[in-house]
């Protein structure tokens, strides 16, 4: 195929400005409530505001901490402001990073590193939650750290009755997430910490999700159990700032209780014929305009304006709850304490993923979760606004479904079904991956999950065998 060529000559800013906005009008409408996933966005006045921040430091670079004194200043005030914020000691430090995900992948690395270090362990294996967040599934591959799970209790929490014992010399790190991602849970992390503690392990708390909003909802009288660095056993916590910080894409924190152990997160090559080089974390080059716009809005929200935010926040996550309970087949999955929540069907006969398909027919954008089947709901300030509407949308495409249970067999709801419940799950995987490599194929390919994914007659048999088996049992 013909690649792409760069224009002969230069366009003009403005034409191309205005392709770009063009280029943005299949996209989710986020602007108005309708996303429930992936953004955070509370009006156009905060976008601006956030945009001149970034602007100012777009091409600082944060590589060098010594070079730009003003990024290591925001840094700094970044991460103390966290550490405040979580409780932290005297000694917590920390650096900021470009996403939760490079956070959790820190954390990994950092305590691989200090066991091998500290005691030679050379098979290492960390011990987390099955619903800790996929960046640490990734870490454990990208790293060779073994991830041994700890299963999901009835209600959806963390079972930690075998966590003691799974424990062994090769153990690196354990792991709890406030809350975690697929159904809001917060784990048990006091008595997570107090076996940590017992058995001389670092405890990692993925708060990446968490962070800038529980603490406002405890301000706000809500009780929550203790997660942050009260916990005597925790030594390690991640933060995002561009989730419920309300911060530009590109912003995370990971914390650590003291230097020592962050110092094994650091990177020192002292031959590279470039210079001698060290690095705090994974990223080369570091966006500067992240780290002013974190700055600025964290500045800018304040105490009050976060607690303001948090408030909304569970208003909406309220509504969602008593919409979902009062829907006759509608089931919570567990009980998230949080600012986000799942979904799945009580009732054999309404299949949640065809309601999933009704609701985005309505013009709402949902992800599905698996394991029970579910829709989840990540519940931002804005949602508020649209919240009653949701759940009256909620159930009109419940009532669309119990009148057509077909549904569940056609569109995008087949596809889904297919793939949580084909029991040979490398088959899965390997279909997940071509279709994910097809939209890289030279020249982008294409995504189209009702049409390449479409089931099997094979996979739809299988799938619709352990969906009935399950329903026997
Ligand atoms: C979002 C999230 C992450 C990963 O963060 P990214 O910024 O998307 O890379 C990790 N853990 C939890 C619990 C999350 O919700």
């Amino acid at each position: 195929m013909d690649h792409m060529r760069l224009p002969e000559q230069g366009r003009p800013e403005d034409e191309i400005l205005d392709d770009l906005k063009q280029f943005s009008e299949d996209d989710p409408d986020y602007k108005h409530g309708r996303v429930w996933s992936l953004v955070y966005h509370l009006d156009q006045a905060h976008e601006d505001f956030t945009a001149a921040a970034y602007q100012q430091y777009s091409s600082a670079n944060g590589l060098n901490p010594a070079a730009f004194k003003s990024l290591k200043r925001m840094e700094t005030e970044i991460i103390s402001t966290v550490a405040g914020l979580l409780n932290g000691g005297p000694d917590t430090c920390g650096v900021v990073t470009a996403g939760g995900t490079e956070s959790c992948l820190m954390a990994v690395k950092t305590y691989r590193d200090m066991a091998r270090a500290k005691r030679r362990v050379k098979t290492p294996n960390m011990i987390i939650p099955a619903t800790a967040h996929v960046a640490w599934f990734k870490a454990a591959g990208y790293f060779g750290v073994k991830a041994r799970l700890l299963p999901m209790t009835k209600d959806f929490g963390t079972d930690i009755k075998k966590l003691k014992s799974m424990i062994n010399r090769n153990t690196v790190m354990i792991l709890g997430s406030a809350p975690e991602y697929p159904h809001g849970t917060i784990d048990p992390i006091a008595e997570m910490g107090q076996i940590a503690s017992e058995k001389g392990v670092p405890m990692h708390v993925d708060a990446c999700v968490g962070a800038f909003i529980l603490p406002f909802m405890e301000m706000n009288g809500i009780p929550l159990p203790e997660w942050d660095f009260r916990v005597p056993g925790v030594t390690s916590i991640s933060a995002d700032l561009h989730k419920y910080g309300y911060t530009a894409k590109g912003a995370s924190t990971i914390l650590y209780r003291d230097l020592d152990t962050l110092k094994h997160q650091m990177f020192v090559y002292q031959d590279w014929p470039g210079g001698v080089f060290a690095s705090p974390a994974l990223l080369g080059t570091r966006p500067g305009g992240a780290y002013a716009a974190a700055w600025a809005v964290l500045q800018k929200m304040g105490i009050d304006g976060y607690r303001e935010l948090a408030a909304q926040t569970t208003a909406a996550v309220e509504t969602l709850k008593a919409g979902i309970n009062d829907t006759d087949g509608l089931r919570l999955l567990g009980n998230p304490q949080g600012p986000l929540l799942s979904y799945g069907s009580s009732d054999p006969k309404l299949n949640i993923f065809a309601v999933a398909d009704q609701l985005e027919a309505q013009g709402w954008n949902v992800n599905r979760v698996q394991n029970p089947d579910g829709i989840h709901a990540m519940v931002t300030a804005k949602h508020n606004e649209v919240a009653e509407t949701y759940v009256n949308d909620l159930k009109t495409a419940v009532a669309s479904v119990r009148s057509n249970p077909d549904l569940a067999n056609s569109g995008s709801a087949a596809t889904y079904g297919m793939m949580a419940h084909v029991p040979l799950r490398g088959m899965v995987k390997t279909r997940v991956l071509d279709i994910f490599a097809e939209m890289y194929r030279a020249g982008g390919g294409h995504l189209d999950l009702d049409d390449s994914a479409k089931p099997s007659l094979l996979e739809r048999g299988m799938a619709r065998y352990v969906r009935w088996k399950s329903r026997r049992s």
